[in-house]
């Protein structure tokens, strides 16, 4: 049997250590000692319950911003919430990161709860709303420009910019959640099981509390026809 305290870097480029030699980063290695000290002085066992498996009954599809991160927002520790992130927390039928992700979850983890979760002052929303080019990124918003065009009476009427960002935020996790609700991996959970739920979630970055827009669904009774499966 291997030993656990086999080098795992053998054999791997030496590196270049100018590279890392940031404060920003060194930071990170120290916030870990701490984080992890911290836990084992009040429970030794931690970790090794940890490595055991997960079991979480959340998945969060969030955005990638660096302020929105799903366990300290919820107040949950490790193990409790299966994380997707992207930018503007964007669900595509045809991606299919968010597909595995959601697959798993519901299929193997068995999750009760999936929310997406946006944020005021969201970039890619604002960007999406905008005419600018970005990069790369022009395609991905470009199905956040899809969600405006199904809104965009309610959205020209509102003159204020940000407060226009701030509700095609809001119109862009509730289109979210019925693309969730419309693929085949929740509707075939929901026929085997009644305890699985769509979530819609905005967070107000400028209080930090979420708003929970209500749209919660555990069934396809609020998608269009064409969109239910037999
Ligand atoms: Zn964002």
């Amino acid at each position: 049997m291997a030993s656990n305290n086999k080098d795992i870097s053998a054999g791997l480029p030496a590196g270049d250590a100018s590279a890392k030699d940031s404060k920003s980063y060194d930071s990170l290695l120290q916030g870990n000692k701490n984080f992890v000290e911290g836990i084992v002085s009040n429970d030794p066992d931690y970790f090794k319950r940890l490595a055991e498996g997960q079991n979480p009954e959340v998945l969060w599809i969030g955005c990638s911003d660096s302020r929105v991160p799903a366990n300290q927002l919820t107040g949950t520790k490790p193990g409790e919430i299966f994380v997707h992130r992207n930018i503007a927390n964007v669900c595509v039928h045809t991606d299919m990161n968010m597909l595995s992700v959601l697959d798993y979850a519901v299929n193997v983890l068995k999750v009760k709860h999936v929310i997406v979760a946006g944020h005021y002052g969201c970039g890619g929303v604002a960007a999406a709303m905008g005419n600018k080019q970005v990069g790369i990124i022009d395609n991905w918003l470009r199905h956040i420009k899809d969600v405006y065009r199904l809104h965009s009476d309610e959205l020209d009427s509102i003159s204020d910019e940000k407060l226009r960002v701030d509700r095609l935020v809001e119109l862009n996790v509730t289109e979210q959640v019925y693309n969730v609700c419309k693929t085949n991996i929740v509707q075939n959970a929901w026929k085997e099981r009644t305890d699985l739920q769509i979530h819609g979630w905005v967070i107000d970055i400028r209080s930090g509390y979420v708003k929970d827009l209500n749209i919660s669904c555990s069934n396809t009774d609020n998608l269009e026809k064409v969109f239910a499966f037999d």
